[in-house]
């Protein structure tokens, strides 16, 4: 919000109704994205979905079929206007760490600078600042081969972040690393992106990465976005099964209205067992269902609680938001026990915490297992197959 250090007014990448072909095969179909100056946006799904592809396009090195690219307001592709790569004020970072081997620490970065004609004495000033934010500040005269790899990341995102352009894309530039970097990695490009006021738009696969780092998230699939969101709504509002089971664990099962109130709403989940009924806390922002109608009920692991002996002498037979479930199989996990259960026609997987005194289940053994009204949310399926 007008923090960026260049002061540019009219930031932001406007992506609309975008489609990208590689001869007949569409990997991206209508793709419209919008994301404002500063923000943090992650492109989240599985591999072949269409996030490299979409990120070629707003480079400039895929040619898109059809749509509209507008980068600072301006467009850089669309209605015969193809806008050259180097022309577009983007930067990348890659996956492989991309340094120039020739160069030291210091020239890898100055170099985007002295392209653009600052004059050296300055562009050294600039650069040093850059090294000393991503902590390589001691490393300006190393040969940047002669980093380790997660060194020579930072090298390359202070070289894309020095010349503050108006847009960064990374692709997947983390997973090179081994998985304790990476995880401090995401605290670091997070800062980086923060204290800079860049633009990004960052492609990984992995949904923790894209949750602790993101200001929002673009699930893909096969070429179509299903959800834009911040990571907390995508996590406990998944608009559809895909995204319910991409980003994170869920179990989902699908139900009938049956009455509205209210707080909650309550459904029938045979499939759950014969007589199962769900109270659904109706959260302030959201419409909700009609009487009658269809709703997948979507619940994650850790919100499920397994009744002890006391409780389940206390809940009744048929009791509302309660499911009867056989344990099939339980993996002891330190801080929880990740169970599987069956429950009419479903598995549902159980995070279950454990204390000094709780005892191992067999496998076999009934249990019942609670969920509590605001522990279920929910999205209507998809009239056609594949939605449950
Ligand atoms: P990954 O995470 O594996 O990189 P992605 O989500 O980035 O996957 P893309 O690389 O954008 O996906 O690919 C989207 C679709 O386009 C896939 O079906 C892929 O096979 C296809 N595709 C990508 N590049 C080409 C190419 N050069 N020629 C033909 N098809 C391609």
């Amino acid at each position: 919000n007008g923090q960026h250090p260049s002061g540019k007014a009219d930031r932001g990448l406007q992506i609309t109704g975008l489609v990208a072909t590689y001869g007949k095969s569409v990997a991206v179909s209508s793709l419209d994205l919008e994301i404002a100056g500063s923000e943090f946006v992650t492109l989240l799904g599985p591999s072949g979905c269409g996030k490299t592809t979409t990120l070629r396009c707003v480079a400039g090195l895929h040619t898109p079929t059809g749509g509209e690219i507008r980068l600072g307001g301006r467009r850089v592709y669309g209605d015969s206007v193809n806008v050259p790569p180097n022309k577009r004020d983007i930067n990348m970072v890659f996956q492989s760490y991309a340094v120039w081997p020739h160069m030291t620490t210091l020239e890898n970065v100055m170099y985007g600078l002295r392209a653009q004609k600052m004059d050296r004495a300055k562009a050294r000033r600039k650069a040093r600042t850059m090294l000393e934010l991503v902590g390589l500040g001691d490393f300006e005269k190393r040969h940047a081969t002669d980093l380790s790899g997660g060194q020579q990341q930072r090298v390359a995102l202070a070289r894309a972040l020095a010349t503050e352009p108006g847009l960064v894309l990374m692709d997947e530039p983390l997973s090179n690393l081994d998985a304790q970097l990476r995880a401090r990695m995401r605290d670091e490009v997070r800062q980086l992106q923060k204290s800079t006021g860049t633009t990004v738009l960052y492609v990984t696969h992995d949904q923790s990465e894209a949750l602790s780092m993101s200001d929002r998230v673009v699930v893909m699939r096969q070429g179509v976005i299903q959800q834009i969101g911040d990571p907390w709504s995508l996590y406990h509002r998944p608009a559809n099964g895909f995204v319910a089971n991409f980003v994170g664990e869920a179990n989902v099962a699908r139900g009938t209205v049956t009455e509205v109130g209210e707080r909650t709403f309550t459904v029938s989940l045979p499939s759950l067992g014969a007589g199962t009924v769900f109270d659904v806390a109706i959260s302030a922002s959201e419409q909700p269902p009609g009487t009658g109608q269809a709703v997948s009920i979507v619940f994650r692991p850790e919100w499920v609680s397994v009744a002890d002996d006391e409780q389940e002498e206390a809940v009744s037979r048929a009791g509302r938001n309660e499911v009867r479930a056989t344990l099939l199989s339980s993996e002891f996990l330190g801080s929880h026990f990740e169970r599987t259960y069956r429950a009419g026609e479903h598995e549902l997987r159980v995070q279950a915490v454990t204390g000094p005194t709780s005892l191992p289940r067999q496998a076999g053994s009934e249990q019942i297992l609670l969920i509590t009204p605001d522990n279920l949310t929910w999205f209507v399926p998809e009239s056609s197959a594949g939605g449950s």
